[in-house]
């Protein structure tokens, strides 16, 4: 009985190499201000946040690319620390009435946030892109079928 010969991997030559990408503050500046990551040319988002498929100038694929719940984070975090201090100074200096705090910080809050996502998730993109992007765009796997009634899990015989 004899085994087949071994096969040694060869790269694909035909492939054209990659362009290197820029550097990482690069991307996220490109992103923050809704210019592709790779190219500076083409636009990030099609709406408000809504991501463009790709870039229409480099045909970079933003289609895999899955910021969930970065962006609202960082956007809450930068936020916060920059509104609390002046809170808590006011607070301590004239002590005014707690629907007056409400009615000042609340909107000034909800103003900042809304201004800042935006570029936030640009960048956070281009993050990704550098990075490389995460997820396959594959749908979720269907769940296994449910059992039968008595059956355990995993039988190991
Ligand atoms: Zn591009």
């Amino acid at each position: 009985m004899s085994t087949p010969p071994l096969r040694q991997w060869q790269p694909d030559r035909e492939a054209t190499p990659r362009a290197p990408l820029p550097p990482f503050l690069t991307m996220l500046r490109r992103g923050a201000v809704n210019r592709c990551p790779v190219c500076g040319k083409g636009k990030v988002f099609n709406g408000f946040l809504t991501l463009a498929t790709g870039c229409p100038e480099c045909g970079t694929d933003f289609s895999h690319l899955r910021a969930d719940d970065a962006p609202p984070y960082i956007v809450i975090f930068i936020a916060g620390h920059v509104l609390l201090p002046p809170i808590f100074w006011v607070e301590k200096a004239w002590m005014p009435p707690m629907w007056l705090h409400m009615v000042i910080w609340l909107p000034l809050f909800a103003i900042i946030c809304t201004l800042m996502l935006r570029p936030v998730k640009g960048a956070v993109l281009g993050w990704m892109v550098r990075l490389g992007p995460v997820g396959d765009g594959a749908p979720f796997p269907e769940p296994a079928p449910p059992r039968p009634a008595g059956t355990k899990p995993d039988s190991h015989a």
